[in-house]
């Protein structure tokens, strides 16, 4: 159940931001979340519409693009994208080392559509 703080953060954020440029509605935002994190866009969507309501930002849209997984092999350094669902093992394609997640779990905002 962790949607729910991240939900509410990204709302603060854009709220805030949305004032400061004297928006009267936020419409929709579109987010940059890793495939490997265990956000769900469904309950994403359902937190924001519960913490949204009577807000600026109510009634707005999540558009969540999911961002590769990237990892970096731990003798090489050679970095590669990941399939998640795919591969069983992280094994460096250049050398077979083991392999470490440089990115994918994380998520951010990336554009508000505003009116
Ligand atoms: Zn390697």
């Amino acid at each position: 159940m962790h949607e729910l703080p991240v939900t509410e953060s990204i709302l603060n954020i854009c709220v805030k931001h949305a004032e400061a440029n004297n928006a009267k509605k936020i419409v929709a935002i579109e987010l940059k979340v890793g495939e490997m994190s265990d956000l769900e866009d469904e309950w994403m969507q359902k937190y924001f519409d519960y913490l949204a309501k009577d807000s600026i930002a109510e009634g707005a849209k999540l558009k969540i693009e999911r961002t590769p997984v990237v990892v970096q092999c731990n003798l090489c350094a050679h970095t590669f994208n990941v399939d998640i669902k795919k591969r069983e093992k992280l094994l460096c394609p250049e050398c077979e080392g083991t392999c470490t997640l440089i990115s994918g779990k994380e998520y951010h905002i990336k554009n508000m559509e505003v009116v």
